[in-house]
């Protein structure tokens, strides 16, 4: 039993296959205490009948209450599994799908992936037996696809329905008109906020379950005035907490993404390495989102004895995932949103202020074991006067032509009556009515075509979509998908060590210089000479490239020759010829031209917008730059930056995007004045000759 006790309970499979049965009986009496001991449990009995009675209901309860864990393990043992069918629960985010799964998994005892699994994009961890299945809420909608009434399910939990993405939105208006003609299927509605009310409205007044949760209350401190740099704030309040503060008692501190969570991280660790042995040990977590998952689990590991574990999130730990004992929060008030403009077209990732919502659910992190207390990194007054109320609904604020091209496929040509909680801008949506039509995915009639067909069985952005299949045409889809599979396998391709950052950047731009003309095929060059090696882990070492990155890619690669075979595409590969590959990428990217300027910066033909090539591609050093570029997306920081750029010859505008390109188009002459950037836009999209009218999508 000690042996347990110090194992503590979070071993995995392998790990318990070793250990004697008494103490596997001891862990799993442990875990089934730990199921207990949670809020939700109380309520079992009467939520299991509340669901007997009612087809749809929404509940709702405090992060950590046991509502993604527990929920679905009552609905099997209560038999909601018995007849075949499984039980899916939703998340809006890729590691919360994971780590809940692999905890159930444990609690069940079972092999993940066997009776618990889960599904995100291009990760499938389910079998035949699975029967409790925690997936992403783009996956599900991807299973509208091919299973419009989801006939293989017998409850859908749309869990973490609060966050609004853009995917749980959509599947909250499709699951609601599934229930309609499944009378036997089941309908919970998770949230973790306490305005339930809207999506009860919307779900024709379904009743409310209420899972009252422990809250202790939580001490909220405020800067006396605004912080100048959050991250060195941040840093200084949890070394100040570490030094002064009691423990146990462990921080959690609220970031907006990897690099910045790194950065902290390492500055944590150089500084607490001078505190000497009679502080106690800080230990450090990291979760986000590109977390690799042997790591993932480690935030929910107790520090060792008289040690402090301090982590740093992103958003996530909001309420997707709940870490127990934690009594502080340092919140700088900030997070990645997405943000997009149908005008131009384009869609950035920005660090703003959270909401006022996003601010409390934070607070209430450390108020979960005990009294807590919360360290806003900003003012009161910016509280309660500059911050919204709300997170604006993702649908609001993004590039619908994904979701539009799913609708469409799912047989939804009426985007306008859909039964949408909140309907995006009808601006939005026509552009993205638009952009799919001059992919090729719609026609004039805004119906989709075999084309769109195609796209759509792709799980990636639609011009990534088209480029794949417009390599059929070109002949070249071996080397198309493997391009695929590096831009989505991640930014981090290569790596860049402090003390070897110019061999890093050498054996980097090889790889660039080697097939010329642009990051595309450099990312092509790497993956080749990596397969070449036998995927050997020594080769990345030694080529400054990632390797998970480089496995990524591959299990990428793999799903997609599994698609092209249901897309009906041959597996070809150009031999060598490269200007059929990047025929094929402006096919899918052609919107994303731009044309250097006398000044040095580019323009992108069509919107006119100033752009400039990002400091990592290798084309910031090809001198002469070229004239002409395409790009795959533009990240915003302090410029428009463009990322992965390739050299275009103009031309081939005119011969692959002949109804998006005319000859003016090209060359155009500086304007003589620099007009304002608003302007300039706004006088592109004038002279933009509109290819479809507004009639001919909204005729209801
Ligand atoms: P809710 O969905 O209501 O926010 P959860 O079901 O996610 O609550 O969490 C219930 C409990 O299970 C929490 O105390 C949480 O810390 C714990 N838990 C969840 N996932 C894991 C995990 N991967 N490892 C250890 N504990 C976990
Ligand atoms: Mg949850």
């Amino acid at each position: 039993v000690k042996s347990a006790e110090m194992a503590g309970t979070d071993l995995d499979d392998d790990e318990t296959d070793g250990l004697a049965d008494e103490i596997k009986v001891t862990l799993q009496r442990e875990l089934q205490d730990q199921r207990k001991a949670l809020p939700v449990y109380k309520f079992k009995d009467e939520l299991l009948k509340a669901i007997a009675e009612h087809q749809i209901i929404i509940v709702v309860g405090e992060t950590g209450s046991g509502k993604t864990t527990q929920i679905p393990q009552y609905l099997h043992e209560a038999g909601y599994t018995s007849n075949g069918r499984r039980i899916a629960c939703t998340q809006p985010r890729r590691v919360a799908a994971m780590s809940v799964a692999a905890r159930v998994a444990k609690e069940m005892g079972v092999k993940l992936g066997h009776e618990v699994g889960y599904a995100i994009r291009f990760e499938d961890c389910t079998s035949e037996r699975t029967v409790v299945k925690y997936m992403t809420d783009g996956m599900l909608l991807r299973e509208f696809l091919g299973e419009p009434d989801l006939a293989s399910y017998g409850v859908v939990i749309v869990d973490e329905a609060h966050e609004r993405s853009i995917s749980t939105d959509i599947l909250l208006g499709l699951v609601k008109d599934v229930a309609r003609f499944r009378p036997d299927l089941k309908l919970l509605i998770s949230s973790a906020t306490l305005n339930a009310e809207r999506f009860s409205d919307f779900f024709d007044m379904a009743p409310v379950f209420k899972i009252p949760g422990r809250r202790y209350t939580v001490d909220i401190h405020y800067t006396v005035a605004p912080e100048a740099d959050y991250v060195d704030a941040a840093v200084a309040t949890v070394l100040q907490l570490h030094v002064t503060q009691p423990s146990p008692g462990d921080i959690l501190v609220f970031l907006t993404g990897q690099e910045e969570i790194e950065t902290v991280e390492e500055i944590l660790r150089r500084r607490t390495r001078g505190l000497g042995t009679k502080i106690a040990e800080l230990v450090i977590c990291p979760i986000y989102a590109n977390l690799p998952t042997e790591l993932q689990a480690k935030i929910f590991e107790p520090a060792p004895p008289g040690a402090r574990k301090v982590v740093l999130g992103t958003n996530i730990a909001e309420t997707s995932l709940t870490i127990g004992g934690i009594s502080y929060v340092v919140d700088p008030g900030f997070c990645k949103v997405k943000s997009y403009s149908p005008r131009t077209g384009t869609e950035s990732l920005l660090v703003q202020p959270i909401s006022k919502a996003s601010a409390d659910q934070r607070a209430g992190r450390s108020g979960r074991t005990g009294p807590g207390k919360c360290f806003r990194l900003f003012t009161e007054h910016s509280y309660a006067k500059e911050m919204e109320d709300e997170t604006v609904p993702e649908i609001q604020r993004s590039n619908l032509a994904s979701v539009v091209l799913s609708l469409k496929a799912l047989g939804i040509n009426d985007l306008v009556s859909f039964d949408f909680m909140d309907p995006p801008a009808s601006e939005g949506l026509l552009r993205a009515l638009e952009d799919l039509f001059a992919l090729g995915a719609l026609n004039s009639r805004g119906e989709l075509t075999k084309t769109g067909r195609r796209m759509a069985e792709l799980p990636l952005d639609p011009m990534l979509a088209k480029a794949i299949v417009a390599s059929e045409k070109y002949g070249c889809s071996e080397e198309m998908i493997t391009i695929a599979s590096m831009l989505s396998a991640g930014n981090a391709v290569f790596y860049r060590p402090k003390d070897k950052a110019l061999i890093a950047d050498a054996a980097r731009q090889r790889f660039f210089n080697a097939g010329g003309g642009g990051d595309h095929v450099a990312l092509l060059n790497v993956y080749t000479e990596w397969e070449q090696s036998g995927h050997s882990a020594q080769w990345c070492v030694d080529h400054f490239v990632q390797s998970r990155t480089m496995r990524r890619a591959r299990d990428v690669r793999e799903q997609l020759v599994a698609l092209l075979e249901r897309v009906e595409i041959e597996r070809r590969s150009s031999a060598g010829d490269l200007d059929a590959v990047r025929k094929a990428i402006t096919a899918g990217f052609f919107r994303n031209a731009a044309q250097r300027r006398r000044d040095g910066a580019y323009r992108t033909v069509k919107s006119w917008r100033t752009v400039f090539v990002h400091p990592s591609s290798g084309m910031a050093r090809v001198d002469p730059p070229p004239r002409w570029v395409l790009y795959h997306e533009l990240v915003e920081t302090t410029r428009e930056y463009m990322r992965q750029v390739m050299e275009l010859k103009p031309e081939w505008l005119l011969e692959i995007a002949p109804h998006y390109y005319k000859e003016n188009n090209l060359d155009t002459p500086e304007p003589k004045k620099a007009k304002a950037h608003g302007q300039d836009a706004a006088a592109a999209i004038a002279t933009e000759k509109p290819s479809l009218s507004l009639k001919d999508f909204f005729k209801a």
